[in-house]
């Protein structure tokens, strides 16, 4: 049975509540817009100066170690407190309980699977070439470091799986880095008992509290602050383009630049071939209907962009899809910036010449704005967050010469066209980074697509055929990244295995005693790890 976990409206400090703090703020309940829960205050100067030390003095005394035990606890402990969670968090996003119920699992999945991978040393590549005297070679031993403290940026779509426990929080943890996490604004109550889970978990386990700090806070000056700290060693974001680009840019004007692994829009464009909408353009538009409006089109893989092949195959293909899309059940957004960011940035696309409406989310009954909504106004200061959504139509001309039609609308909407297949390359060739393109192919014609699979996988991190890019796995070979805009570095993932080594600095020991090596290089392989020793793989029994 678990404990009652409750939310008074804190900051996490050493594992104890701070007091007080800067402006006070609270959540709004999306379905609404009312305010909702405790009163929190932005995490002052003196909560972060306190974060710091502990994380510093935490990262000295673990001598590279990670916290694996915790991360097992955290996840059995979220696990337990999933009912309370998700109806905190249900309250604070206006997300179906179902959808947040997924989060957890995913979480708690990932604290493991995190956890798991740090038990076996697996993205450490400890790399052992022994000296070889007749080529006059030293012994160089190489193994991934632990960096240092770093500030993570809780994300407002993802109140449990991107935020306070989340893959950035869990992949910190388990490279061995304390973590700092400002607490997304949106969401302050639910950050605050996924905060306290990792506090009990840290002490149940024995380990120091300096492993994690949670700060509240709505403060641009918070987060700077941290970007900025001279002992912060990386800061790991998913948010807005301009959120993200002010973080990088902050981090590097300091004296000693460090990474931002930041997480940003994407337009996640899909193609539909002739071939495929004449065999299969009623499954793929009730597809593309879903995953156009699922979580109310607030994830960052949402296909923004639909390029269907002209003919009366994806002209049916379009006219199926905007029925289905109308169909979709209409949810609130997760914020006001949220609504009035999307409703700014349909409004401004659907302005242009040659763009038309295609479909309307027809929602409830009185309580539903879209964008068919006559107002010019983009802030509606009042009132709840609930938003019908719109797909709109633009011509070819129109997508390749404005900017605003390939950009990512977050929320419940996007763009379709129409055109040549011949033109879907320059389509292509106009489309900045992103984190997805998905192409919709049948099979005996996959070669004649092998040029534009080219051209989408070196602007893309994931290249999807024949399916949606909403839906992300956690496993070894999924990469979540992609060139920017889609993230501040393109060779790393938010997401999978690899988003350990985004907080793992190789160092490479010549000619060290084996006492003073780091236990991964020892050689009697005391961590019974996966290493590669004169090239060869050997494994967790294998001493050198
Ligand atoms: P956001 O505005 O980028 O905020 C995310 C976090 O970064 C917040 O904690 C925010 O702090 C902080 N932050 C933002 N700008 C900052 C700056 N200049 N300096 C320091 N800290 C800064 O993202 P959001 O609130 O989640 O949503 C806003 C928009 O972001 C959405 O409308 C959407 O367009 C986009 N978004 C995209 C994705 C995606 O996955 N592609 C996900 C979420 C959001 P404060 O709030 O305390 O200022």
């Amino acid at each position: 049975m678990a404990n009652a976990l409750a939310a008074s409206g804190v900051t996490l400090v050493g594992g104890k509540e701070w007091p007080g703090g800067d402006d006070g703020f609270r959540a709004h309940d999306p379905r609404s817009g009312e305010e909702t829960g405790p009163v929190f205050y932005t995490a002052d100067a003196r909560a972060v100066s306190a974060a710091i030390s502990h994380a510093q003095a935490a990262f000295a005394r673990a001598g590279g170690s990670a916290p694996i035990d915790a991360l097992l606890a955290v996840a059995d402990l979220l696990d337990d407190h999933a009912t309370q969670i998700v109806a905190q968090s249900a309250v604070e996003t206006g997300l179906t309980r179902e959808r947040l119920a997924g989060e957890v699992a995913r979480t708690s999945g990932q604290l493991r699977f995190m956890a798991e991978l740090a038990r076996r040393g697996e993205r450490l590549d400890a790399t052992i070439d022994r000296a070889d005297a007749a080529a006059g070679r030293p012994e160089l031993r190489r193994v991934g470091m632990p960096i240092g403290p770093v500030a993570v940026f809780g994300s407002s779509n993802f109140p449990i799986a991107f935020s306070v426990l989340g893959g950035d929080t869990a992949s910190a943890l388990a490279a061995g880095c304390p973590v700092l996490v400002k607490a997304h604004e949106s969401h302050p109550a639910t950050s605050e008992l996924c905060g306290r889970l990792m506090v009990r978990a840290l002490e149940d386990c024995g380990y120091d509290q300096g492993w994690f700090a949670l700060l509240q806070g709505r403060s641009r000056a918070l987060g700077q602050g941290l970007a900025g700290a001279p002992q912060i060693r990386a800061v790991a974001f998913t948010g807005s383009l301009q959120g993200g680009r002010a973080l990088f840019d902050a981090a590097n004007r300091r004296p000693d630049p460090i990474p931002v692994y930041a997480e940003m829009g994407s337009s996640n464009p899909v193609f539909v071939t002739a071939a495929a909408a004449k065999r299969r353009g009623g499954r793929i538009a009730d597809a593309l209907a879903a995953s156009l409006t699922g979580s109310a089109g607030q994830l960052c893989t949402k296909p923004n962009l639909i390029v269907l092949a002209d003919g009366p195959d994806g002209e049916e293909l379009e006219r199926v899809l905007a029925a289905a899309f109308a169909a979709q059940p209409v949810q609130p957004l997760l914020n006001r910036q949220v609504r009035d960011g999307f409703l700014a940035s349909m409004r401004a696309a659907s302005a242009l010449e040659d763009v038309v409406a295609l479909s309307a989310q027809a929602g409830e009954a009185g309580g539903t704005r879209n964008l068919a909504l006559t107002s010019s106004s983009t802030s509606e200061a009042e009132g709840s967050f609930v938003v019908g959504g719109t797909l709109l139509g633009a011509s070819l001309e129109a997508l390749l010469f404005h900017e605003t039609l390939r950009a990512e609308h977050f929320g419940p909407g996007g763009v379709v066209v129409r055109c040549r297949e011949e033109d879907f390359t320059k389509v292509a060739e106009r489309l900045e980074g992103s984190l997805t393109a998905t192409i919709h192919l049948e099979t005996e014609e996959a070669l004649t697509w092998s040029a534009l699979v080219a051209l989408l996988a070196s602007k893309a991190g994931r290249v999807i055929v024949n399916g949606v890019p909403t839906g992300v796995a956690v496993v070894r070979a999924m990469h979540h990244g992609g060139p920017y805009p889609a993230t501040t570095s393109a060779r790393d993932t938010s997401v999978g295995a690899a988003a350990i080594d985004r907080f793992l600095r190789p160092v490479c020991f010549q000619d060290v005693p084996d006492a003073l090596l780091p236990p991964a290089l020892r050689d009697g392989n005391p961590l019974g790890i996966w290493r590669r020793v004169d090239g060869e793989l050997t494994g967790p029994a294998s001493a050198v």
